[in-house]
Order: C-alpha cells, then structure tokens, then sequence
C-alpha cells in the first residue's frame, strides 16, 4: 500500500509533543512491513540546521491564497526504501522561525496561511505525485483542511479517483480555529462555511471540524477517549459533529517505538536494566539524584512528570498536592522536566527552593533527560486533566517508573490499577480530579516502596507489557484497508 502522512510534526526532525512520536513510529513500523510511507512536514528552521541530510528535490509549489500567492519548495530524505520524508519549504520563511507554533507562550499571527498553504500543498502534492498513494492520512488540525481540499476536487471532478481520506484526532482541545476573513485563503466557496457545511465553528472556521466532516474515517488515539469525545464535557464543543460521524470514529491506542524507548541499549543511559535484571535501575537512580542536585538516597522513593506544562497536564493538582504532602513531611523526592506556562514554571521554582532536597524542577526541554528521568525514577505522575492517551506513561511501564494517573482517556486504557486487578496491576489511578485523591495514591505508592516483592510485582507487569507499535499500526492497516475497499 502506499501512504501519505500530513502531519506538522514527526520525530526526529521536529517534535513538541507526542503527535511526533506517533507519526515518526508509526510510518516507520508501516514501512518495515513492506508498505510504502511519505510524510509530508514542514520544513522548519531547527530542521533545516539539524539535519543536512535533507536535500532540496525538483518539486515547487505555486498555489492560490485568497487574492495572493503561496510559493515553496519540497526538500526530502529517504530514510530507508520504503519511507520518504518531504519537507515543505515556504518561499517568505513562514517555518523559518524558532517556533513551530507560537514563541514565549503566543501563536504567530499567520497561523491560518501558513497552515491553509501546508495543506493545500500537501493535498497537491497527493494528486501529483509519481508514487500515486492509495490513502492519505492526516493528522491533528494543522492538516485538517487536508480532507476538504481532496473532497472539494472529488466534488469538482476534477480528481474522481482521489485516494480515501483517515484524520486521525491527537488532541482535541487544540483545533486551529480561525476568524472568518481567514476562510478567504482556501480560495474555497462559501457553501462549505456555515454549521452543515464543515468548516464553521461558532463563527470561525475550524481546521480541526473540517477534517472530522470531510474524512472518509476518523480515528482518535485511545478508545477511551474516543468514546469520551462524544460527550460534551469533553468534545471540546466539537461532540455534536464527532456524534454525526461516530460510525466512522475509532479510537486506536498509540503504541511505544521500543527502538527508542528502551532500557537494555540507549545512548542516553548509561546503566542498562530489564525486568529480569534490575541491578541498573539502582545505578539508574543514583545517576539521576546525581544529575539533579538531589541526595543519593536509595531507600527513598523518587516521583517524576516530564511534562509540556499547559492546563491539560494537571500540574496545578500536582503543585498543590505535592506542597500538602511535603508540609505534612512526606519522605519522598520530586522531579520534573517541562516548560510552557510561566506562572507554573515560577510555582514549581518556587517548590525547589523551600524544598532544595527533595524537589528538582528542570525547566525547559531535553529529550536525554527525559530517558533518565524514566529510568531513574521509582514512581510516575500523570495527573491530566484529560489525556487523548498518553505517551510517558507507556514509557514509564517499560522503564520501571510505576504510573499515578487521573483514570481517564488513554491512561485509563493503558494503567491497571489495584482495584481492578491485583494480579495485572501496573499503577495507581485516582478518579476524581481533586488533591486529596492524588495525595491517597501518593500515599499508597509510598506504602508499597516499602515492600520489595510488591514493588517487584508492579514493576515486572508493567515492563513486560506489550505496547508496541506492531499490535497498533496492525489496526490502523485494518482500517486502511477497509477504506479502500469501501466506495468513497
Ligand atoms: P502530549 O503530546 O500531550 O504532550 P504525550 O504524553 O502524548 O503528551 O507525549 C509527550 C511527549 O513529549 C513524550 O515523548 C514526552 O517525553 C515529551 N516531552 C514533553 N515535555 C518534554 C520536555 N520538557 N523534555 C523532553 N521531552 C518532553
């Protein structure tokens, strides 16, 4: 089969968050399977200066955008035979910039153009490419008017065999809503704007809507939350048009690329460990307390969140939680790696400094830390506010850091916690978002440090768990091929 991805990240050439975990793993194990992967990214300025390999190929663009023109280049790397990485390059420097979105906390201004023009590229570019792909895949909004251009050309006939479209939903809450005198850069007609028509949202025009409207299929990135986006609570005002399509809505839990994400041989550790042989996660931890300035205690247990700190992330629970439990003398160490809100950041600053040895705060981002983190840690904290599903606590089962999550989306799907299931048990889960409720399961993870043969139990069903991209891009291929089969 051959695949188009259009996404706005993908590791390891750009990533904020997991959509470029995901993108990266799952072109990848698509690829090793004999299938044929291009993912078509923009090519950003960190990209440009990280990665030479990267070589300007004889592809321009030249397309409308509302009463102007958008012109780029595609530069591309074939990372393996069956994968092709286009970068997309903007004539005016619209991804020369040192954001991808937004820098010091604002979004550039010109979000909607430079994201109409990465999609309408991205959509010619599907029509005109030698390799003729069989299905687009789009990911998050940033490529959610992908759908619409390809449908609009359909309804055209213009293009009566374009290729079926998946959107894959990687968080709701952000959905690239626009103000209407935006719409005018899709050079698209008016029909589409209104409540029937897809792309207006409560007077914007929503990339994120159009592509839930305009796929053939929708996919969100854990069951759970699939089944939770339906409801209003969280749909994120998008649940009446997610419940219009949810025939064609499913969620498939993100899967764990374990090429990276592993113990046993990883550039940035420098102890191995497994579940069969823990030896290295002592050594793992002492490092660790080492590099953050905290005691190299052993008997004490060490908590950690790596984390994008926005709303989502429940770092105020947190903050709040861990204070209470620190004032009441609590012998426990705490770290976190993480940026984004400022009043937060200085909040968990200001936690470091009244607790100098027992709190490590590391603002900014630092992808080797965040594996140390993993593998020097005894106990996880994810206490999201919701969670589409998920990535570090995957990486905490397999790295031994036991999981504390809010029960619900994909850390739901993924953490087992004692009341379910003693014997499968690999976490703790609180359920009502509240500091007393994380404060129990704080507790009751400190209770269980001091029982080797429990923590033992914890650790191995977490470790051995099987989160692999395998089991994950086999749905998705399922899926794909039932699109292509079905009249679009
Ligand atoms: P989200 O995509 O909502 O940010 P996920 O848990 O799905 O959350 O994925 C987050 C990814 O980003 C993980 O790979 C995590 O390790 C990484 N990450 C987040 N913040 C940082 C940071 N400050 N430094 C390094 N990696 C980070």
């Amino acid at each position: 089969m051959n695949l188009l991805f259009v996404a706005s990240e993908a590791h390891p050439y750009s990533k904020t968050g997991g959509l470029a975990d995901v993108v990266g793993a799952l072109a990848r194990s698509l690829s090793k399977q004999g299938h044929r992967v291009g993912v078509f990214t923009p090519f950003y300025k960190s990209v440009r200066q990280k990665h030479p390999e990267i070589e300007p190929i004889e592809w321009f663009f030249d397309v409308p955008l509302g009463s102007g023109r958008g012109k780029g280049r595609l530069w591309a790397y074939d990372e393996s035979p069956g994968l092709t990485f286009y970068f997309l390059e903007e004539r005016e420097g619209a991804f020369e910039r040192d954001g991808f979105y937004q820098e010091k906390g604002i979004d550039y201004q010109d979000n909607a153009r430079r994201f109409i023009f990465f999609s309408k590229c991205a959509a010619h570019f599907a029509r005109y490419a030698g390799w003729k792909p069989d299905l687009i895949h789009a990911h998050d909004w940033q490529a959610g008017l992908v759908p619409l251009f390809i449908s609009d050309q359909k309804r055209q006939g213009v293009w009566d065999d374009a290729p079926p479209t998946l959107f894959t939903i990687h968080n709701l809450a952000y959905q690239g809503n626009f103000p209407t005198y935006d719409y005018e850069l899709t050079n698209l007609s008016w029909d589409y704007f209104s409540v029937e028509g897809g792309v207006e949202f409560f007077g914007s025009m929503s990339c994120m809507k159009s592509g839930i409207v305009y796929s053939d299929a929708i996919t969100t990135v854990s069951p759970n939350y699939a089944k939770e986006i339906l409801d209003r609570e969280m749909g994120c005002g998008m649940d009446g048009a997610l419940r219009a399509r949810r025939h064609v809505l499913t969620g498939i839990l993100n899967g764990v690329d374990y090429s990276e994400w592993n113990t046993e041989s990883n550039p940035f550790l420098k102890s191995s460990f497994s579940a069969f042989d823990l030896f290295g996660k002592n050594s793992a931890k002492r490092q660790l307390q080492s590099e953050l300035g905290l005691p190299e205690e052993s008997d004490i247990p060490l908590f950690a969140t790596i984390t994008r700190i926005v709303d989502q992330k429940g770092v105020d629970l947190l903050i709040e939680t861990l204070k209470t439990i620190l004032q009441r003398g609590a012998d426990l160490q705490f770290c976190l790696l993480g940026s984004g809100a400022m009043d937060l950041e200085r909040a968990l600053e200001d936690l470091q400094d009244a607790y100098p040895d027992q709190v490590a705060a590391r603002i900014g981002f630092d992808l080797g830390l965040s594996h140390r983190i993993e593998a020097g840690s005894d106990f996880y904290l994810m206490p999201s506010r919701f969670e589409p599903c998920g990535l570090n606590q995957l990486y905490s089962l397999r790295y031994g850091s036991i999981p504390i999550v809010h029960g619900i989306g994909g850390l739901q799907d993924s953490v087992i916690g004692p009341s379910e299931n003693l014997a499968d048990c690999n976490g703790f889960k609180f359920n009502e978002f509240i500091p007393s409720a994380l404060a129990e399961q704080i507790e009751n993870a400190m209770a269980v440090y001091t029982k080797p043969h429990l923590m033992k139990h914890l650790r191995e069903n977490g470790m051995k768990a099987d989160f692999s991209w395998n089991r994950s891009s086999a749905e998705y291929l399922d899926l794909y091929l039932k699109l292509l089969q079905r009249p679009h």
